[in-house]
């Protein structure tokens, strides 16, 4: 990962870049490392990744004339059930778009291929014909060879013993050699990343699992074939399963609490060097023998070795790419667990990111910023072990994973939960996804399953009557001090309100005019002003905030998102229950769309705002977290006349899909600019200097090249979930970012990115939706409400 990073720094044209290495290169996780590159990756974003790796590998002995052994083996993913096959379809969009083959083959294709493998209850693979392995120390050795020839240095055999901040802003680097200073640091340390990251005070959510396989003696119908079989990667053995030269390779994800960590303390001691653990076969039965079922030649070759190592593993599976919480300047390129298949394709998106101040590809999932201090060693365990169990599982829409649940709950969490609520976790805040009224659970699948009419029911709700959702876990911000109004004109795009209760939806752009951040924000009174934002946002966009403020100015920032709850009421009828428990006059005069108060609510005080996400007349009310119990019972009380209804996540992204408001890391993103997000209503470019001003005026004057369109489609039993691919003809244009059913609007709907002569409202389009290509019309104003009446009534 380090080396793979200084290879894309030094190609960015960053080539005063120094790496440290306490051993040899490779000496930690990646020498003893079985070396596959798989494409089929369930990660728009991770897959980019992969496919850059799988294209540079091949080329790299001949970019800089150091030995690589790439075996163009290919790989074959095995479905043992439809939804493997639902998934399969789904990533053949993402390949098309991509851009690494894939086929989806039926068990005959599969023999055609692998003659040795026993097909027994598979129903399809996916065969990936870019995928490779090769030895990942020349895979090493050639990428710092790369580097050293551009012109950047390696210095072996010197740990890194601390790492402090000067005044300056720079890092003082201590090592065994001497002392560096830089301007940027990161920290690429593999399983001792999290010991590396003690010593600039902070943690990182990564757990080092021990992973072992097995190399058996040679295999006589390898030796007699010259073609090498297909890396199989099989959920049935939970393995994958190659030929080594004319050897067999099984690797197990083991499960079922039969998994280890290694150190268990999450620290590992500095002097481990090129170590590997005694072997544990016990832990990897049943799989190895279901392997064996499987491939029954590799059997009678009889286990030759085994290698048993440490691999990094973040708590959700991506590796972490980005900036570390709360420090300037210090990056980390760590966690992976796949950093053979991931190494070059995390160096170069990061070295952009580093490098020109944004990547090409969308990092909100990379991010490690989405990890805060919720994420402890209990959490960093129970996700680690469960993702590291679940390699080989296939990932199903909206399915909840049991591991490190409750570690953020509002006050609300058992109330809600004793009355069905189901809860989906974002950033560590257990949140309303949906509500079981019946005790039915959810069918996980692609398609349209038995929830589909339950968040009907919920949607309706809120468009005919009222609902009430508890969404606390937004990032709350308190922004205060003489010179607030102009750090926050200086940081948004949008001109801050200058009378007090306004409020605007305001973005943070990047130097080059992408969209790093957004906000809502409101003037409560003066200098005094609320910002709310996405939950997984709350550090990332605290970082913007306090590192965008200047030397000297009076501002004081406080994260607030602990301190208040929200809840959102919103309906037709919204006005009428908030009524029999407020004084405050509520009527349009007193208290218009987009205006903010502070009131009290059934007896306490509350920040009330007159704006939601889901486009109905509505409050949000944000009292302290204390006091939201107070106010949720009272409103349910209230509403009871009028049908209230609790509502879930599930029902947001339908109402809001129907008024076409876009989602930060789905449609805004670090890829796109205001321009092409069609947002810019919301950029004020006659005002004074703002970050990312000038880069679009520059956008402004060029060529447009993207376009973000809103659609509807001709869906039968799946909606848009957002990666899949969107053709003219045959010829892919672009790509969907998400999507959802409309209820009110019976429709199904999406988003996505085409170039601009593929954005015209009413332009005919397809989407490849699972296994079937459907028709799709571009709109031109969101299928509900499109002239706010609503909102405003
Ligand atoms: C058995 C096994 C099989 C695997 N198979 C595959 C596979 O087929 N495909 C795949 O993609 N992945 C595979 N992996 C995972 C892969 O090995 C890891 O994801 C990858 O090696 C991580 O790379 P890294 O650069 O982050 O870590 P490392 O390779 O550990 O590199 C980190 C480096 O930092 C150095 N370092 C740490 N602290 C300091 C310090 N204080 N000062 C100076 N230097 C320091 C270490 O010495 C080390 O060399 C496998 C892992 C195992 C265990």
């Amino acid at each position: 990962m380090g080396v793979g990073l200084l290879y894309h720094l030094a190609e960015e044209g960053c080539t005063d870049a120094l790496l440290i290495e306490k051993g040899e290169l490779t000496s930690g996780s990646t020498w003893h490392a079985a070396g596959q590159c798989p494409s089929l990756v369930g990660n728009y974003n991770l897959a980019k990744i992969h496919a850059y790796s799988n294209w540079l590998y091949p080329q790299l002995e001949a970019l800089t004339g150091q030995y690589v052994s790439w075996h163009a083996s290919g790989g074959i993913r095995i479905a043992l059930k439809k939804e493997d096959v639902d998934w399969f379809h789904y990533l053949k969009g993402i390949a098309d778009n991509v851009g690494f083959r894939m086929e989806i083959i039926g068990p005959d294709e599969i023999k055609k291929l692998n003659p040795f493998f026993d097909t027994t209850g598979v129903i399809a693979g996916a065969w990936t014909l870019d995928d490779g392995h090769a030895d990942p120390a020349g895979l090493t050795n050639a990428m710092a060879r790369g580097a050293t020839n551009m012109g950047a240095k390696i210095v072996k055999h010197n740990r890194v013993t601390d790492i402090r901040l000067r005044p300056s802003g720079e890092w003082e680097v201590e090592t065994e050699q001497g002392t560096v200073i830089a301007e940027k640091v990161v920290n690429a340390a593999g399983s001792f990343a999290r010991e590396v990251q003690k010593m600039v005070g902070s943690d990182l959510p990564i757990c080092n699992m021990e992973h072992q396989y097995i190399v058996t003696g040679p295999v006589q119908e390898f030796v007699d074939r010259d073609e090498e079989i297909p890396v199989m990667r099989d959920p049935y053995a939970s393995s994958y399963i190659r030929q080594e030269q004319k050897s067999g390779l099984i690797g197990i994800y083991e499960h079922e609490n039969l998994a280890e960590a290694w150190a268990p303390n999450g620290y590992p001691p500095w002097e481990s060097d090129s170590e590997l653990f005694p072997d544990d076969l016990e832990r990897l039965m049943p799989w190895l023998g279901r392997a064996m079922e499987r491939m029954p030649v590799i059997e009678q070759a009889g286990i030759k070795r085994v290698v048993n190592g440490a691999i990094p593993h973040s708590a959700d599976g991506p590796p972490l790419l980005g900036p570390a919480a709360g420090l300037e300047n210090f990056w980390l390129c760590c966690g992976s667990s796949f950093g053979i298949a991931q190494g070059a394709g995390c160096g170069k998106y990061l070295a952009q990111w580093m490098v020109h101040g944004d990547s090409e590809i969308n990092m909100t999932g990379f991010d490690p910023r989405r990890f805060g201090a919720f994420a402890d060693d209990d959490y960093m365990r129970a996700k680690g072990f469960q993702d590291y169990g679940m390699t080989y599982f296939t990932p199903l829409p909206g399915e909840e994973l049991p591991a490190a649940r409750e570690c953020r709950t509002s006050p609300l969490y058992g109330k809600l939960k004793a009355k069905g609520c189901v809860f989906t976790q974002t950033f560590g805040w257990e949140r309303p996804k949906w509500f079981s009224l019946d005790g039915r659970e959810e069918e996980y699948s692609y398609r349209r399953n038995n929830v589909f009419e339950v968040v009907r029911d919920e949607c309706l709700a809120v468009r005919e009557r009222v609902g009430i959702l508890d969404l606390s876990g937004f990032a709350k911000y308190d922004v205060s001090g003489a010179d607030a109004e102009a750090f926050l004109n200086r940081l948004c795009a949008n001109r801050m309100p200058t009378k007090d209760g306004g409020i605007v939806l305001a973005h943070i752009l990047s130097d080059n005019g992408r969209i790093a951040g957004e906000v809502t924000i409101t003037r409560l009174a003066g200098d005094r002003f609320y910002l709310l934002s996405a939950a997984g946002a709350e550090l990332r966009d605290l970082d913007h905030l306090v590192q965008g403020r200047l030397d000297g100015e009076d501002v004081e920032i406080a994260n607030v998102t602990d301190d208040r709850g929200v809840l959102v009421l919103a309906g037709p009828k919204s006005r009428d229950v908030l009524a029999k428990l407020t004084d405050e006059p509520l009527d349009n005069e007193n208290f218009r769309w987009l205006t903010g108060k502070e009131i009290m609510v059934a007896g306490v005080p509350a920040r009330a705002l007159r704006v939601n996400y889901v486009g109905e007349l509505g409050w949000e009310l944000h009292p302290a977290m204390g006091d939201l119990e107070t106010i949720y019972d009272a409103i349910i009380e209230a509403g009871e006349e009028h049908g209230i209804a609790d509502f879930g996540l599930y029902a947001v992204n339908s109402l809001r899909i129907e008024k076409a408001y876009r989602g930060w890391g789905a449609e805004l993103t670090n890829e796109v600019t205001m321009i092409d997000a069609d947002m810019e209503r919301f950029l004020k470019l006659d005002k004074d200097d703002f970050t990312g001003k000038a880069a679009t005026l520059e956008q402004q004057k060029g060529e447009r090249t993207l376009q973000l369109i809103y659609f509807e489609v001709d869906a039968v039993d799946s909606e848009v979930r957002g990666n899949e691919p969107i053709f003219i003809g045959d010829a892919c244009v672009g790509l969907t970012t998400s999507g959802g059913y409309g209820y009110a609007v019976e429709k199904s709907l999406g988003f996505g990115y085409v170039g601009p002569e593929q954005s015209e409202p009413g332009t005919e389009l397809t989407i490849g939706l699972l296994d079937h290509r459907r028709r799709a019309t571009v709109l031109g104003e969101p299928a509900y409400d499109p002239a706010n009446e609503r909102l405003r009534a």
